[in-house]
């Protein structure tokens, strides 16, 4: 894509993002910067009546100066909050842009080694490369400043045009002539190429170490992000890490200061040469407008109206070029972003309804199911074939490894089979849409995440929830007599991180409020994925046990490496390498030779 094309669509998104915003700013930088030029307009007009004894014109330019003075400052100073608050949402849509597109992407593109990276870069660059629509957005009130403001100056500077050249007499006459007006605009043009390209040298240079200082600012980001973490906070203490990572951090400055050193140095001739033009001009305007003046061509008061409108021009210009250079010379950053934005979202293939059936019966088969993570050719599963019945209880076990999370996944839809399909009620599971799909699981991942977000917002994974259904969840988990003993009950706060009441719940308790998290979503298919790893076998049988007294007439699924959890399961799924190589209940199992019998009597030791 073009890089006229890639800017035009950023600012296409930033004014998506922000409408109000940008049509406040303008109306208050507007307001607030033609205050100023006012006072040159009224200034000259009143000194021009001054000049002619003309006291009821005075009066009349001082009223009128006054009230649009006031109106002018009254807008201004109202808008100001509003501006402010609308700066910082449409701030915040911005930086979020890119988060809200990895959700609505299909999980395989989001969980990619490549996908991430972009993100990450994105996120970092929001910060710290001037094209990033985060950072377009802060300039922006600037440039619009600018603008006014040398639109302002070139109006004020109309009068040195209307120069008519019958008037001009004697050796002076050359002073009324356009032609000396036009070394003038050559010494502004002279003035925005210096400093156009004094900006470019500096940008390019940005451009050459960015891609190092992105790299130092990832790591200092992710360092800090560990130094700030209450959780890595124990490994920090116990390993002494602390002052390795704050060295670390020091260092980081130092390199980052080290390649910005030269930053400044870059395009300083240019710079020079910019305010050396600029001066120059100023003093050759002041130097034609008192001429001009003297020999009666402008009256006495456009003194001030055209010098104070020449310096404006001079100070503000530059000042836009600046700006426009530095968001202009890093069209990668953009290049990047939309590489990451135009990626494929969510699978719009399934679009089938799902029937609302209150009897659960939602029947799961999978045929001849393979799988290969994305970017790999080792295959994860292969060749699955089984069949569950609603409401029965299913264990799937085996070695770390073995494919077990894998084949939740696929059977959940987060992934797409390689090769071969599953079905739910004999119809392809592709076919329907996914959003409903995902509703009939409950799922209790092994690395699930608590919020911090109060005890009932995290079980309802919503702000507003059911407080009672929450409790009864919670009652069921064994964890009501706690929570009742909590500052706020449902809605204390998890984590000290936005509330100093919060509670830090222990590993033992999370686990219980992830599980009345997949109760009080209440779906048909229940999944535990070894959540209770972290507990002893004994705890984690009870656990799972005790899960399973509650879901009843649900269909379940346990995850677990530990034979023991998941005896009491209908059919047990031993998976090895990717493949399901025994199935039957405990009790037949336990009797045949195979790998069941080897773990249960390898594990049974831990147990027994
Ligand atoms: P289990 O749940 O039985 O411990 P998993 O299903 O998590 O096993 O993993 C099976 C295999 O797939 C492992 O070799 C693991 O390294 C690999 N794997 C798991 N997740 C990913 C992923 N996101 N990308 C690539 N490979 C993965």
């Amino acid at each position: 894509m073009k890089s006229s094309t890639l800017f035009i669509r950023a600012l296409k998104d930033m004014w998506q993002a922000g409408k109000s915003y940008y049509l406040l700013l303008f109306l208050q930088t507007f307001c607030s910067s033609s205050i100023s030029f006012l006072s040159f307009i009224y200034m000259s007009r009143i000194v021009n009546a001054l000049s002619q004894q003309a006291t009821e014109q005075i009066v009349s330019l001082l009223i009128q100066y006054l009230s649009i003075f006031a109106v002018l400052q009254l807008v201004s100073t109202l808008l100001q909050p509003q501006v402010e608050n609308f700066n910082e949402i449409t701030q915040r849509r911005l930086f979020e842009m890119p988060y809200e597109k990895m959700l609505r992407m299909q999980y395989h593109f989001a969980d990619n080694a490549e996908t991430i990276q972009k993100l990450e870069r994105i996120k970092f660059g929001n910060l710290s490369r001037q094209s990033s629509l985060y950072l377009m957005n802060v300039r922006i009130p600037n440039i619009m400043e600018y603008v006014i403001r040398t639109i302002w100056g070139l109006i004020l500077l109309t009068p040195l045009w209307n120069v008519s050249t019958t008037s001009a007499t004697g050796s002076l006459a050359w002073v009324n002539t356009p032609w000396v007006l036009l070394i003038f605009v050559g010494g502004i043009l002279a003035s925005v190429f210096s400093q156009f390209t004094g900006s470019q040298k500096a940008a390019k240079y940005m451009e050459n170490i960015g891609e190092r200082v992105l790299n130092v600012n990832a790591k200092y980001n992710y360092e800090n992000d560990i130094l700030s973490d209450i959780e890595s906070g124990k490994e920090i203490r116990l390993y002494q890490m602390g002052e390795k990572l704050n060295q670390n951090q020091l260092d980081m400055h130092d390199s980052t200061a080290l390649l910005l050193r030269d930053l400044n140095k870059t395009g300083v001739g240019w710079h020079i040469m910019t305010v050396i033009i600029g001066q120059l001009l100023n003093y050759a305007a002041y130097a034609l407008i008192g001429l001009r003046v003297l020999l009666g061509f402008l009256p006495v008061g456009q003194i001030i109206q055209l010098s104070s409108a020449l310096s404006q021009v001079l100070a503000n210009l530059p000042m836009l070029i600046q700006h426009l250079a530095m968001i202009l010379s890093q069209p990668d950053t953009l290049v990047e972003y939309y590489e990451f934005m135009d990626l494929p979202d969510e699978q719009v293939k399934g679009s089938l309804p799902i029937e609302k059936r209150l009897d659960n019966q939602y029947q799961l088969e999978v045929k001849n199911l393979s799988f290969s993570y994305p970017g790999s050719n080792q295959e994860v599963l292969s060749d699955i074939t089984a069949s569950f019945d609603v409401g029965k209880k299913y264990a799937i076990v085996g070695e770390n490894g073995s494919g077990k999370t894998t084949f939740i996944k696929l059977l959940m839809r987060l992934y797409d089979p390689t090769s071969g399909e599953i079905t739910l009620n004999k119809i392809d599971s592709q076919k329907y849409k996914l959003t409903e799909y995902f509703q009939l699981f409950s799922v209790v991942f092994q690395d699930f995440r608590l919020l911090g977000l109060t005890l009932g917002q995290n079980i309802a994974v919503s702000q507003d929830y059911d407080a009672d259904l929450a409790m009864t969840t919670l009652d069921e988990v064994g964890l009501a007599d706690f929570s009742k003993t909590l500052p706020k009950e449902l809605d204390t706060h998890l984590g000290k991180e936005f509330d100093n009441r919060g509670v830090q719940l222990s590993g033992g308790q999370a686990q219980k409020v992830a599980m009345s998290r997949a109760l009080y979503k209440d779906a048909p298919i229940m999944i535990l994925d070894e959540p209770t790893a972290a507990l002893d076998p004994v705890a984690e049988f009870e656990i799972y046990q005790k899960f399973d007294e509650i879901v009843t007439d649900k269909t379940a699924f346990y995850i677990s490496h530990r034979l023991s959890s998941c005896r009491f399961c209908d059919e047990i799924l031993v998976f090895d390498q990717g493949k399901i190589i025994q199935k039957g209940s405990h009790q037949e199992l336990v009797k045949q030779a195979g790998k069941y019998y080897d773990l249960w009597h390898a594990q049974a030791q831990y147990y027994q």
